[in-house]
């Protein structure tokens, strides 16, 4: 046995994997990564693979970026944590400050962690609590949508859609009142992607109108994804309906939460996803590309509303209870200050509209093939749906062979992971014109003529 075969013997024995049937983990000859330079991964035996994943949508400008690398050393040349209860650390205190500086208006304050999950569930703590504050303790109830995802803590999924999540967990969650998803509704309704969004934005509206008409007093908050829901299959939102979420939100005096955890830092083609229809949310939860994808870095930024509600006189059941270990953590926080450097030089989101239109024209080679459902992309991420040629449908779930199809990609030199039926890319930003056009290359390639009949 080889270090790497040891290796990957001591992974099945000792590590259980997230989102991982066990049992089977191995089959598929998971990949080591021992090192990532650039765009690219490299495994344990050497082979190199474009990161068509940006290690789960968080890396930003590539792996080991000179910059960050420099960032992370120099603050560990000081000090790696230290709490923040009841103390403070550079890093923290100016990378909060530039987050209130960048993020849409309205949004004052900052509020840290360490993964997308916390951010959203401290948002929901946040919004529930505000209203007590404001002495409405009845407005309690969230509003939801189907096939949401806002990770994978209690409070998290009680707020997300994905129905198997809800059927394993359902009896530990807290009840939410539902919405369907925008792109559900226009593909059922009215042809999406390719139908009238417009109409379709309409409908949904109409649906979220009457629901805050008739429930809007004891209703908390609207959470939304901010304009595309990521995890249940890259399912972009039609024009205009994250901007009349917030007009009904205003209008029927519930919160607005959106969830930037995989859009925001430039993934959309903007620096928030927020700003394409001038939303401003009174809590925006931030994650995955905040520390450029070098550390778990979380953030909640709330209003001047919201954090002023829960200012009182010591002592009284105003403050926000709660916090952990790790809350602006020095290193993260570092790097993040950097990645946001990094933003602020403005040539990262100035190559970004030449980059989406790549893949935008490298995506139609996808189009009306008969091994392709629906092609879909917002910003720097797309989905393309595989489909039997002989059914038209997609392949039975249990057969994997979205799995394999991204197996293949890998051989040829591009890493990747599907998302139900859907073969996704969502690069590091830093990715070039030409490895778009290599990602797509090989992912037709492999969707076309790979392994499956
Ligand atoms: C990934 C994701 C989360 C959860 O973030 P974690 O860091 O995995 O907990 C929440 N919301 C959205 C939209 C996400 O894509």
């Amino acid at each position: 046995m080889d270090e790497r075969q040891q290796l990957q013997a001591w992974d099945r024995r000792y590590f259980w994997h997230p989102f991982t049937q066990m049992q089977s983990f191995g089959d598929d000859d998971p990949w080591i990564i021992g090192h990532a330079e650039g765009n690219y991964v490299y495994e344990l035996d050497g082979r190199r693979c474009l990161d068509a994943i940006a290690s789960l949508w968080c890396n930003i400008h590539g792996h080991r970026h000179p910059r960050l690398d420099a960032a992370l050393a120099a603050q560990l040349g000081k000090v790696a944590h230290s709490t923040t209860l009841g103390a403070s650390n550079p890093p923290a205190i100016l990378l909060a400050k530039a987050l209130v500086e960048i993020s849409p208006r309205g949004l004052e304050h900052c509020f840290f962690s360490e993964d997308g999950a916390e951010a959203v569930e401290i948002a929901v703590k946040m919004a529930a609590h505000y209203w007590r504050n404001v002495g409405r303790p009845e407005k309690q109830i969230f509003v939801t949508l189907e096939n949401a995802y806002h990770g994978d803590t209690v409070g998290a999924v009680s707020v997300g859609g994905i129905p198997l999540f809800h059927e394993v967990y359902g009896h530990l969650l807290f009840p939410t009142l539902r919405l369907p998803s925008p792109y559900g509704l226009a593909r059922e309704r009215f042809a999406a992607p390719t139908g009238d969004s417009s109409a379709a934005a309409a409908a949904w509206l109409a649906e979220l109108e009457s629901l805050l008409a008739a429930r809007g007093h004891e209703i908390a908050a609207l959470i939304l994804e901010a304009g595309i829901q990521g995890a249940a299959g890259l399912l972009p939102f039609s024009p205009g309906i994250l901007a009349g979420a917030q007009a009904l939100c205003r209008r029927f005096d519930c919160l607005l939460i959106v969830d930037e955890v995989a859009t925001g830092f430039g993934r959309s083609g903007k620096l928030f996803a927020c700003e394409w229809e001038d939303v401003e949310p009174d809590l925006m939860a931030l994650g995955k590309g905040l520390s450029g994808g070098y550390l778990p870095l979380a953030a909640t930024l709330a209003t001047a509303a919201v954090y002023r509600s829960f200012l009182a006189p010591f002592g009284g059941a105003r403050q926000f209870y709660h916090g952990h270990t790790y809350t602006g953590n020095p290193l993260a926080c570092a790097v993040a200050l950097e990645n946001l450097a990094i933003f602020r030089e403005g040539e990262v989101l100035a190559q970004l509209p030449a980059k989406i239109a790549r893949l935008r024209d490298g995506l139609t080679a996808f189009r009306d093939q008969p091994w392709v459902g629906a092609v879909r992309q917002f910003g720097m991420m797309a989905a393309i749906e595989l489909r039997n040629p002989s059914t038209a449908q997609a392949y039975p779930y249990g057969e994997r062979v979205e799995y394999q199809v991204c197996r293949q990609a890998r051989e040829m030199g591009v890493y990747t992971r599907p998302l139900g039926d859907a073969i996704t890319i969502v690069p590091p930003l830093s990715v070039t014109e030409e490895e778009i056009d290599t990602i797509l290359t090989v992912l037709h390639t492999a969707m076309s003529q790979g392994s499956h009949p």
